[in-house]
């Protein structure tokens, strides 16, 4: 698209500095480029980051396998049932389904699209095991009442954190609340990447251990393990049959940099966010909330809804941005609405008033480091213009 037209202002696009690429081709040039070093150092730093010493940091190829690994880990089989948001990307849900489990959907909270602890609290029966959290946008679900029906129902929690990098909740960074695992994404477009990957935290010993093991076929010491060892090592058991979730040294050495540089990402998308929020103000926009009072925000998404007063529908407005050379998405189109969720569960969207209104109404902006101020500022004037 953007090669097509060179002033087109894509949806998102990653910031690899000169850092990430050094450090790329040093791993090239080493002879290991595979899991081994950079993929453990980039565990130990991604832990360091957190600031838990009581953390465990698996690194994986998608936050996707890092879902699977953690609900895996956890004995979720058929016959249970575990609760998560509709208002969210099909891998936050499928996982679920990988493990012959199922899916209980349920509505958000209108005011900042996250999971509705009352609509979870409703949802709970027999058979649930879990709840799914997504921290949407980048801020951070309304974790106190999750972890209040987790404690009295005997459920864990595990954390879609795939939009929470650095998001913080109640004073404290999304991956040290107490969940059983958190799991963060490094997708191409998140808000640090490594190609394709992510990154599983836990303070549960036994569940790392099974996670690192369910991560390399169910092999009882990975390959680097064997490369480093200082005496023959050709020997491992296979203990489960397990998947082929590593992350490699290519991506982690991408990983290694795009980290060091989190907490600068967040405020370049913390300051594109106050410039909408302010610039848009008057027009006929619901915008999302800021962070709870002294939490951090990660901004992954600057996602507008459109009011009953604007003058064409989000259709229309998509179609003016792109007409102005500026790319827009949408946040999601919720899973009832997806056929193979709508027709497993007969799923009616009037049971999910607050996901569906939001979804007819919103798109989501551009937001990312590699913007301009000028970018931003086409982005507002092109927003005017339309709903003048
Ligand atoms: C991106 C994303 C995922 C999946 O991440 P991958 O690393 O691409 O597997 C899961 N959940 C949400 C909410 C996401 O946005």
């Amino acid at each position: 698209m953007s090669a097509a037209r060179p002033d087109f202002l894509p949806f998102a696009r990653p910031e690899i500095g000169e850092d990430e690429i050094v450090e790329v081709v040093d791993t090239l040039r080493s002879g290991w480029i595979t899991t081994g070093a950079k993929a453990q150092r980039f565990e130990a730093d991604f832990a360091a980051f957190l600031g838990d010493k009581a953390l465990h940091a698996i690194a994986v190829n998608s936050a996707t396998a890092g879902l699977h690994l953690a609900l895996e880990a956890l004995g979720i089989g058929p016959g249970d049932d575990v609760i998560t948001t509709t208002h969210t990307f099909t891998a936050t849900a499928e996982v679920v389904r990988y493990l012959g489990a199922d899916v209980k959907l349920v509505d958000i909270d209108p005011a900042t699209l996250c999971i509705d602890p009352a609509a979870v609290e409703r949802a709970v029966g027999p058979a649930t095991r879990a709840i799914l959290p997504v921290h949407y946008g980048g801020r951070a679900a309304d974790m106190a009442p999750l972890q209040a029906i987790a404690g009295r129902h005997g459920l864990a929690i595990v954390e879609d954190a795939a939009h929470a990098l650095p998001t913080t909740c109640g004073g404290r960074l999304v991956g040290t609340l107490d969940s059983a695992a958190t799991v963060f994404s490094f997708y191409a477009n998140k808000t640090i990447t490594t190609g394709e990957g992510g990154m599983v935290v836990t303070r549960d010993a036994a569940l790392a251990r099974r996670m690192k093991t369910m991560r390399l076929h169910g092999m009882s010491r990975d390959a680097f393990d064997r490369f480093t060892a200082t005496r023959p090592s050709w020997y491992y058991e296979i203990v489960a049959p397990g998947f082929k979730y590593n992350l490699t040294d290519i991506a982690a050495a991408l990983g290694i940099h795009q980290l060091r540089r989190a907490h600068a990402f967040q405020q370049r998308r913390a300051a594109i966010a106050a410039r909408y929020t302010a610039a848009l103000a008057d027009l006929p926009l619901v915008v999302p909330p800021g962070p709870a009072d002294g939490d951090t925000h990660a901004w992954h998404l600057y996602p507008v809804r459109l009011t009953d007063e604007a003058p064409l529908d989000r259709d229309g407005l998509v179609e003016r941005l792109y007409a102005a050379g500026i790319g827009c998405s949408v946040h999601y189109i919720p899973l009832h609405q997806q056929p193979y969720w709508r027709d497993r569960y007969g799923l009616d969207a009037r049971d999910f008033p607050h996901s569906q209104h939001a979804y007819e109404r919103m798109l989501s902006l551009p937001i990312y480091t590699a913007m301009r101020d000028a970018d931003v500022e086409r982005v507002v004037a092109a927003l005017r213009a339309a709903l003048a």
